[in-house]
């Protein structure tokens, strides 16, 4: 697949590490089978909106292709569900036009007037009124992706104007950008801004993409590095992350803890003193995983890491033919019924069976979320801050409805 070296989806990191993007090119792309399982569900995805929207399929090859789709190592029934929420959703906004919208799904855009060389591809296009509305569908469930200030979808909407504005004219007044990611946010995530409002933006970034297309960006690590090719060899990240004399500031002791330590207190960190801690070592953990990842590989390509071997790591018996094993159990005179354990599926598996829809309709009422357990988050989070109240609350609740069931 061709990619654009500053590409859409990777612009929140250029814009932040402007150095990323030629940075990362001398390093080989590679797949994953997240990312091959989202292609496939996104080829779903088009086929459907082909078949719902346009009359560019007849059935015969929409059944053809989707059998084709389904026959696919990665096809899980969870994608045609999915895609049929997708579709759901798209058809939902379909008929919020006065009159059926124009539909095109996958749609090659340039937004080279904005970013150099920069093109990329629209799951779905929707042009009605005075409305440009696009829509991505995101097949990932690790972070939830929002549409309110996204690049990727700014610049998604910028090449889409490119395109559609000369057959529209000045129709075209404002830009909805949504996100569906059906399978951790049962919300659309969508933000709407004026055409101007977009193009003011695609101002502001065409010297940040220049400085990113030249090779003379600034390195800056941060939270984008994770999906960087070059986050574990990367010496900007390294320098960052073993800046070590950063630390003593933190640790220096101050006119006030020296006082303390002539009582015999300046030893010990303050509260403050860790929070400021975990503020700058945040990203120490990560770095560390993903330089443990790199060497790993490496070595097992035959590699030397200096100071390091690749070792079998733990391991669990198991039985090299299950069924022979379980026939012999029964044929030593145990009952099938205490060899096999009979288990319901989890509620997830249950969701995955019936599908959100028919789930939510005919055992939601059964359905209860515990508070989760307090976890360490920085004060910028937008989650509510964790209340001991709320949690026993929420352990009474779950008693009463577990004793109510029982
Ligand atoms: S690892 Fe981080 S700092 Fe280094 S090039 Fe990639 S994004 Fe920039």
């Amino acid at each position: 697949m061709e990619h654009a070296l500053l590409s859409a989806s990777s612009a929140a990191r250029w814009m932040a590490c402007t150095a990323s993007p030629r940075f990362e090119a001398q390093f080989p792309e590679t797949t994953s089978e997240y990312a091959e399982e989202g292609r496939l569900a996104h080829a779903l995805c088009e086929l459907k909106v082909l078949k719902k929207f346009t009359n560019s399929i007849n059935t015969r090859t929409y059944n053809s292709r989707l059998n084709k789709l389904k026959k696919g190592p990665l096809y899980a029934d969870e994608m045609d569900r999915t895609s049929d929420l997708y579709i759901e959703h798209l058809t939902e906004k379909a008929m919020g036009y006065d009159i059926p919208p124009l539909v095109n799904a996958e749609v090659k855009v340039d937004f080279s007037e904005y970013v150099p060389d920069g093109f990329g591809t629209c799951d779905c296009i929707m042009i009605g009124g005075d409305m440009l509305d696009i829509t991505d569908y995101k097949h990932g469930k690790g972070v939830p992706v929002l549409a309110e200030g996204n690049p990727q979808m700014r610049l998604y909407a910028l090449g889409a104007l490119k395109k559609y504005e000369p057959f529209y004219g000045g129709m075209i007044k404002r830009v909805r950008m949504t996100i569906d990611q059906p399978r951790i946010q049962s919300e659309l995530s969508s933000e709407t801004i004026t055409v101007d409002e977009l193009k003011a933006w695609g101002e502001t970034i065409k010297p940040i993409a220049q400085t990113a297309f030249s090779g003379f960006g600034e390195f800056k690590p941060g939270d984008h590095c994770r999906f960087c090719r070059g986050k574990a060899q990367c010496r900007a990240r390294a320098d960052v992350n073993t800046a070590l004399e950063d630390f003593k500031g933190c640790l220096l002791p101050t006119a006030e803890n020296r006082e303390k330590a002539q009582h015999g207190g300046g030893n010990v960190l303050t509260n403050a003193k860790i929070g400021e801690l975990l503020v700058r070592g945040k990203d120490l953990v990560q770095w560390y995983k993903d330089l443990e990842e790199y060497a790993l590989n490496a070595l097992l390509n035959g590699e030397e890491i200096a100071g390091w071997k690749a070792v079998a790591g733990r391991s669990n018996r198991t039985f090299s033919d299950q069924d022979a094993a379980l026939a012999a159990v029964i044929a030593a005179g145990y009952d099938e019924s205490l060899v096999y354990e009979h288990k319901p599926k989890t509620l997830t598996g249950l969701e995955e069976l019936m599908g959100k829809k028919e789930f939510a309709e005919k055992i939601g009422q059964f359905v209860i979320k515990p508070l989760g357990k307090p976890t360490l988050a920085p004060m910028s989070d937008k989650r509510e801050p964790y209340s001991t109240a709320a949690a026993d609350f929420s352990g009474a609740a779950q008693g009463e409805q577990q004793g109510a069931s029982s």
